[in-house]
Parts: structure tokens; sequence; C-alpha cells
């Protein structure tokens, strides 16, 4: 019996992805080996967290990392670090930022809903450009110029949601903001594979790093990584350790936190409710090396495996298969699956929901249903339960 049915829950067939709702990535029996023996053991925090830091650092090229509750924790700690950097006072009083620089400025083609994470450290966005393209007005992006025409004493950094198409270049806005002494605060929550993009994204000097734990990476589902400026990261980690003991006896390792630049030890920060548990900071670090060492076209290959399998299945199904191809061959391809009866009928909408009511429910893509078409991402998929997808769709799509 499934663990989760002997509380009554039902499992599902996630054809959706490492997406936050169905659960995120499925662990590899070594993380889920490594978290189990951390569970028996007891270990400061801080310490491990200071490891962790060294082991960031090297895999992805910068000066020091964090473990944090997920990207959009990584988001928080990371514009919390850079609106109180080490004032103890400023991190007391945040999410109130006084009369200090609060403004973070974001292209408007870049607003998202994981903005809500930056806003909960006190930081008030400031949006920039126009969304032309998708308002049918015109044919630019924001260009640096508009970022530099805002930048003013109130602004505290700038957040950039990186993308494969994002435009200006992330490289270009770092140079202007740093121009500027402003620092640059880069969500890459998503952005794994290609596996190059855990050093490229740092490389381009942006000061802080978001990537997220749970997804590609394939670590538990409730972790991110924040990396970068080793000062920085220093900050964050202040905020969200937590700081229940006495200055005379805190003796954190100095590469993570040098002691020696802080005037004293302070209360538990904004941070504080992220807390990461020790197990899944070695669920994460476990994830990470197996992440780096294997063969980053493996897993692409592995999807591309078992929707070969299922566009074989639905064969003579009342639907067209086609491909999406990804942008990058470490990336896994999609299938998506075309349903007859034309765009306006709503039959995608109908046989999603039918499949979510299914023994067992099946969850799709459903992020182009209102073209007639469901998208099967097979990076959750199990092998083992293909064949049984496999079933459902046809019993739902006949
Ligand atoms: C998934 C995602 C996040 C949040 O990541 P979590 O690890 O789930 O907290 C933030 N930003 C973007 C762009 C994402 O895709």
């Amino acid at each position: 019996m499934s663990i989760y049915e002997e509380f009554g829950v039902t499992p599902i067939i996630n054809a959706s992805g490492t997406v936050t709702r169905l659960g995120g990535a499925l662990m590899s029996e070594a993380v889920v080996a490594a978290m189990s023996a951390a569970a028996r053991e007891s270990v400061p925090i801080e310490t491990l967290q200071a490891r962790a830091s060294q082991i960031i650092a090297e895999v992805t090229g910068t000066q020091a990392g964090l473990v944090t509750n997920g990207a959009a924790a990584a988001l928080t700690l990371g514009a919390a670090a850079i609106l109180a950097r080490d004032h103890l006072g400023r991190m007391e009083r945040l999410p109130d930022t006084g009369q200090h620089p609060c403004e973070f400025i974001v292209s408007r083609d870049q607003r998202n809903g994981y903005d809500h994470a930056v806003r909960a450290a006190g930081a008030r966005l400031v949006d920039v450009g126009y969304n032309e393209i998708v308002s049918g007005a015109g044919v630019r992006r924001t260009e640096v110029w508009e970022y530099e025409e805002l930048i003013s004493p109130r602004t505290a950094g700038i957040l950039y949601v990186f993308s494969a198409g994002a435009q200006p270049s992330l490289r270009d806005v770092v140079d202007m903001a740093h121009a500027h002494r402003i620092p640059v605060l880069v969500d890459a929550a998503g952005e794994l594979p290609p596996r190059a993009h855990l050093t490229e994204i740092p490389a381009t000097g942006a000061d802080l790093v978001c990537f997220s734990g749970g997804k590609a990476l394939g670590g538990p589902q409730g972790t991110g990584i924040l990396c970068g400026q080793q000062s920085l990261i220093r900050s964050a980690a202040l905020q969200m350790l937590d700081q229940d003991d006495h200055w005379s006896l805190w003796s954190p390792p100095a590469h993570f936190i040098d002691r020696t630049r802080l005037p004293g030890l302070p209360r538990h920060g904004i941070g504080r409710s992220m807390k990461v548990s020790k197990e899944e900071i070695v669920g994460l670090l476990t994830a990470l090396r197996l992440f780096v060492s294997r063969d980053p076209a493996e897993q692409a290959a592995l999807c591309r495996r078992r929707l070969h399998r299922i566009r074989e299945g639905l064969a003579d199904c009342p639907c067209e298969c086609r491909w999406d191809e990804p942008e990058h061959p470490e990336e896994c391809a999609r299938l998506d699956i075309l349903l007859r009866g034309g765009r306006a009928s709503g039959a995608a909408f109908e046989v999603a929901g039918r499949l979510r009511q299914g023994h067992p429910p099946v969850y799709v893509g459903h992020g182009r249903l209102q073209e007639n078409t469901l998208v099967i991402n097979a990076t959750a998929l199990r092998d083992d339960q293909v064949d049984a997808m496999i079933s459902q769709l046809r019993a739902c799509l006949r």
C-alpha cells in the first residue's frame, strides 16, 4: 500500500512535470537514503549550511551559497540580504525598510506571481518598460537605458527573471547596474537544465542567483539554492538561521559568517519562518552532486523513451501526437496531444478533467488546453506508470 493511501490520499500519475502543485520532482533512491540517514543524527545547522555553502560555491563558481526553503524563499532571503546587508538593526526591522532604499527595478515583461517572494522582504517593485509584444502594440522589449533611467537614491537592487528569451541580456543589465553599484538578484528557479546554467548564470556577474531544488535538480520539493556574493550570503544566512545562542559562545565557520564583521548576534530574522531541515540540506546536496556528475543528456533520453511508448500506445486514437522539441538538448521533449474537434470545442478541458477523476488519477500538462492540446511532460513520470497512463488516456480519448 502506498504511504499516501495509508493516510487516505490517492497518489496520482504525474504527466505534468516537476510542478509544485503535484509534489515537485521524484527523488532518486540515493537522495532518499541520504535524507533518511541524515534524520538519525544531530548536527548544528549552521555548520551544515557552511559546508553546503562551499559545495554550492564549487558547483556554481560563486563565492558562497545557502540551501533555502525553495527558490521562492531564496528570492525573499536574497532581497532581505540586499536590503539589510550587515546592518543588524535593518535586519531586525524588515520587512519595514524605514528610510533606507527599498526599490527593486524589474522589467514589466518579467513580472510574475513570484514577485510576492521579493516584496515579502520589504522590497517595493518598480516596473520598467512595457509589454508591447504581448499587448500587440509594438515590437521592442525593455532596454538597458530604461533601467538606468529609473535608478535613484531609493534603488536597492534589480530583480531579473532569467529565461531563454529574456531581454535585455542579464550580462548587459548587470554591467549597467554595477556601474551604479546596484546589485542584481536573479530568479533562475526553473532554468535547469541545461546543467551549464549552474555556472553560466552566476558568471554574468549577477550578485545573487536563485535555483529551485525540487524541480529538475531532483532534490527535496521544499528546497532551493541561493548563491553569489559572500557578503550577501552571510546576510541571508544570518536572517534565516536560528539565532538563539550566546555571543560569547557563537562560533560560525568564518568563511560562511565572519563574526568579526558584526557588532553582535542578531535576533531571529525575517527568514526564520523559512527554515530548512538537516534532512533537506543533505538531500539537496546529494541531488546536486548527482545532477552535476551524471550524463546531462540521460534524463532527456529517458523522458523521450517514455513519450515514445505513449505515442505508440495512442496510435489508433482520435488525436494527433506532435513532438514539442526543447530549446536545449539536455531539456526533456514533450508530447503534445492534439484532440480532434477544433480549438473552440473545449474537448481538452473535458478530457483533462476526466483524466484527473480516473483510477489512478492522471494529471497532464494544462498549459495549452485552450488550444485543444494535452501536453505530456515525462520528467516526473515513472517507467512503471506508463502503461496505466496509456490505458487512462485511451479510455478518455475515445
Ligand atoms: C518554480 C519557480 C519559482 C519557485 O521555486 P520553488 O523552488 O518552488 O520555491 C520561482 N520562480 C520561478 C520563475 C519558478 O518557475
